[in-house]
C-alpha cells in the first residue's frame, strides 16, 4: 500500500518500543509519563458524572459545539483566572481533547513542509513528531535548570524566523525545568519583536511542590504590550485530575482560534461532551482545590525520596537538579571515574536489572545528549521508588 508521503518524516517512538518490556513481572517502571491512577478522585468525578446525567442528560450525550461546552469554558476561566489571568473570556477557550489536540490543531493550522518551529532540546516527544508530521523543520534551543536560554533562543530565532516557538515553561517534560520569571517576559518581548507565535504548553504547572511557580506566559502577557496576539495557550486536566476524560483547552489569538475551530470541526466535530459536562461538574462543585493539594504532597514525598536515594545510590555517576514540580526528574550521566555515560546502553542494562526509564536521545529534536535519562517519580511509592533506584545503582556498577 502506499502511505501519505508525510509518514516519512516520522519513526514510532523509541518510548513505545521500550513501553513493551514494562509487562515484564517485577519491573519498576521511572519510565511512564503518567500520572498515578491511584490518586484520581473517582468518587469526585463519579458524583459529577452522576450529576451531569441528572441535570443536563440532552447536552451530556448530544453532539456539542466545536468551541466547547459553554459551562465548562465558563469554568475554565475561573480556573484559569485562579491562576491570575484576569483577562480570558470564556469564549476565548477552545476546548480540545486533551491539550495534545491543541497541539495538533497549531500543526494544522500553522505549519507545513519546510516551515521552522523552534523547540526547547529536550522536550515533548509527541510534539516533535506531530510538528514534523506536517512537513515542519524542528530546530533545537538549548536549556539550562532555568529552562530556555533566550539568548540562544533570540539568535535561532532571527537566524531561521519560525513560525512557531514551542516551550513548556513550567516543570517542563522531560527537563522538568521551569523558565525564571525575567527569561519569561523575554520571551513575550522576542514574540513581539520578531512576529513569532509563542506556544506554551502548560500541563504540569498546577504541580509545584512548595512555592507556586512564576506565573504562566500567558498571566505574563497581559504586563507585556503587544504580546498576546502572538502567544498560544495550551492546558490540560490531564495530570492534575484525569487524562482518561481528555479535556485540555487552547486559548489563542481569535484569528488562530477560528481556524483551529475549522479544523477541529473536520477532525472530532467537538470534545466528548459527556467529558466536558463532567468536567465542567466536577469544577463547579469545588473539589479542585483539594484535589491539588494532595496530588502535590504525594508527588512531592515520591520526588524527595527519588532525589534522596539517586544521591545516595548513584553519587558522583550523575548530575541532576531536584525538582521543584511536575512528574520528571531529569538526569545527565557524568562519566565520573570511568562510570558509564550512555543512557542507552544504561536503559537496556536497567531492565535486565528489573527497573525501567527512558534515555534522553528520543526528547531531542537535533544533536541528542545521550549521557542523560528521564525518570518519572509519579506512579511507584516511595518504597518502590527506593527499590528501583538501589537497582539502578546496581545496574551501573554491572
Ligand atoms: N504536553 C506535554 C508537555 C505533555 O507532557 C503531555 C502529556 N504527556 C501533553 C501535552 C498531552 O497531554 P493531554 O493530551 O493528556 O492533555
Amino acid at each position: 500500500m502506499q502511505f501519505a508521503e508525510r509518514l516519512n518524516n516520522v519513526e514510532t517512538s523509541a518510548i513505545r518500543e521500550l513501553f513493551k518490556l514494562l509487562g515484564k513481572p517485577g519491573i519498576i517502571s521511572f519510565a511512564g509519563g503518567f500520572p498515578d491512577s491511584a490518586l484520581f478522585d473517582v468518587d469526585g468525578i463519579r458524583a459529577a458524572s452522576e450529576r451531569a446525567l441528572t441535570e443536563e442528560p440532552g447536552a451530556a450525550l448530544q453532539y456539542g459545539a466545536t468551541e466547547g461546552y459553554q459551562p465548562l469554558r465558563e469554568q475554565l476561566a475561573g480556573f484559569m483566572a485562579g491562576k491570575g489571568v484576569t483577562d480570558v473570556a470564556p469564549s476565548d477557550f477552545l476546548v480540545t481533547t486533551g491539550s495534545q489536540q491543541a497541539l495538533d490543531l497549531l500543526g494544522k493550522t500553522m505549519l507545513g513542509p519546510g516551515d521552522k518551529v523552534i523547540v526547547e532540546g529536550p522536550t515533548f516527544l509527541a510534539t516533535i513528531q506531530c510538528f514534523r508530521l506536517y512537513g515542519a523543520e524542528v530546530i533545537s534551543a538549548p536549556v539550562d535548570d532555568q529552562g530556555v536560554n533566550t539568548e540562544a533562543l533570540e539568535k535561532l530565532i532571527a537566524e531561521h524566523k519560525p513560525k512557531m516557538v514551542y516551550l513548556i515553561p513550567t516543570f517542563g517534560n522531560p527537563s522538568g525545568a521551569t523558565l525564571t520569571l525575567a527569561r519569561r517576559k523575554k520571551v513575550l518581548e522576542l514574540a513581539v519583536k520578531y512576529q513569532t507565535l509563542v506556544v506554551e504548553d502548560d500541563p504540569y504547572g498546577d504541580l509545584y511542590f512548595g512555592e507556586a511557580p512564576p506565573p504562566s506566559l500567558l498571566a505574563l502577557s497581559a504586563q507585556v504590550p503587544g504580546s498576546r496576539a502572538w502567544l498560544a495557550h495550551c492546558g490540560s486536566l490531564s495530570k492534575v485530575l484525569s487524562p482518561g476524560l481528555r479535556i485540555g483547552w487552547l486559548v489563542a489569538p481569535e484569528a488562530l482560534r477560528e481556524r483551529a475551530v475549522m479544523c477541529k470541526q473536520f477532525s472530532d466535530a467537538n470534545t466528548s461532551t459527556f467529558a466536558q459536562a463532567t468536567a465542567a461538574q466536577y469544577l463547579k462543585a469545588g473539589h479542585m482545590p483539594a484535589t491539588l493539594a494532595q496530588v502535590r504532597k504525594v508527588y512531592a514525598e515520591r520526588a524527595q525520596a527519588m532525589g534522596d536515594a539517586l544521591r545516595k545510590e548513584l553519587g558522583d555517576a550523575i548530575t541532576f537538579v531536584a525538582p521543584q514540580g511536575g512528574l520528571f526528574l531529569w538526569v545527565k550521566l557524568t562519566g565520573a571515574r570511568g562510570q558509564l555515560q550512555d543512557a542507552n546502553v544504561f536503559a537496556q542494562r536497567a531492565i535486565a536489572k528489573g527497573v525501567a526509564f527512558v534515555p534522553g536521545t528520543p526528547f531531542f529534536a537535533q544533536n541528542p545528549d545521550n549521557a542523560t535519562l528521564r525518570l518519572s517519580f509519579a506512579t511507584a511509592d516511595v518504597a518502590k521508588i527506593q527499590e528501583g533506584v538501589a537497582r539502578l545503582g546496581q545496574a551501573l556498577a554491572a
